[in-house]
């Protein structure tokens, strides 16, 4: 039934295409998106911008100090039919995509003031439930009790491409090997990390996406989708 809306929790490995499909859900459903992993690259920004982090290393105090003048939120662009994120009133969503940003996002998200911090944000977000919210720990710290958990993942090479072909159309100049080696750094930093390592909760539905197309995705999906609202 319609008036029967649920959290949806979306974890899985870095560049799998969780946000394509978190995107793709919400607009099928009419539920918000909510792309956490957004978050962390926001703050990760701020405090390369701010002084927080110089060549590469992230200086954890400082970063925490910064945290109290960090305003996140996102607001809904009908163009791009998704939501934009906002750091303190500026549109930062075309600048937290680099590969600046992406090496150095692991390290500011293992920091632990900094989950506790974007972690209550998240859970106040979803609080009325009908969101889609993909990241690393939704389903296993953010919203244990979601009534639906996915858990997308594919071969890091598959990965590595798409991730390729996405820096490149937009003009950056990588190279393939660069972006593979960022993705298994990442996979290896967010799985071993002490605080909410990415891991597959007990409940969550496994999704390999490696051989998948959108549309057979969304099909698997809506299939799961129909099962959980059923359990209501
Ligand atoms: O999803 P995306 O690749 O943009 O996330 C960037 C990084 O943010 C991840 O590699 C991970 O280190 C961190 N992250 C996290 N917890 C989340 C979402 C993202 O630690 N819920």
């Amino acid at each position: 039934m319609d008036n029967k809306r649920i959290i949806i929790a979306l974890d899985g490995h870095s560049s799998c295409g969780k946000s394509t499909f978190a995107k793709a859900i919400a607009a099928r459903l009419g539920y918000i998106f909510i792309d956490t992993g957004a978050m962390y690259r926001a703050v990760t920004l701020y405090a390369l911008e701010h002084g927080a982090i110089t060549s590469g290393i992230v200086d954890e105090a400082r970063t925490e100090a910064l945290l109290g003048e960090i305003n996140i939120d996102f607001r809904f662009n009908a163009a791009r039919g998704a939501s934009d994120i906002y750091v303190n009133g500026d549109l930062v969503e075309g600048k937290i995509r680099t590969i600046e940003v992406s090496n150095c996002v692991s390290a500011v998200s293992s920091i632990g003031e900094v989950r506790r911090r974007l972690v209550a944000l998240q859970q106040e977000m979803g609080r009325r439930k009908g969101v889609v919210m993909d990241g690393r720990d939704i389903g296993t710290v953010v919203f244990p009790d979601a009534e639906l958990k996915i858990f997308m993942t594919a071969k890091a090479e598959v990965r590595a491409e798409r991730r390729f072909k996405e820096l490149t159309a937009k003009g950056d100049n990588v190279t393939f090997e660069e972006v593979y080696r960022n993705v298994v750094s990442r996979d290896k930093a967010d799985t071993t990390r002490s605080i909410s390592p990415l891991r597959k909760a007990d409940d969550a539905i496994v999704l390999d996406n490696s051989h998948m197309s959108v549309e057979e995705q969304m099909a698997w999906f809506m299939e799961r989708y129909n099962e959980a609202i059923k359990k209501l």
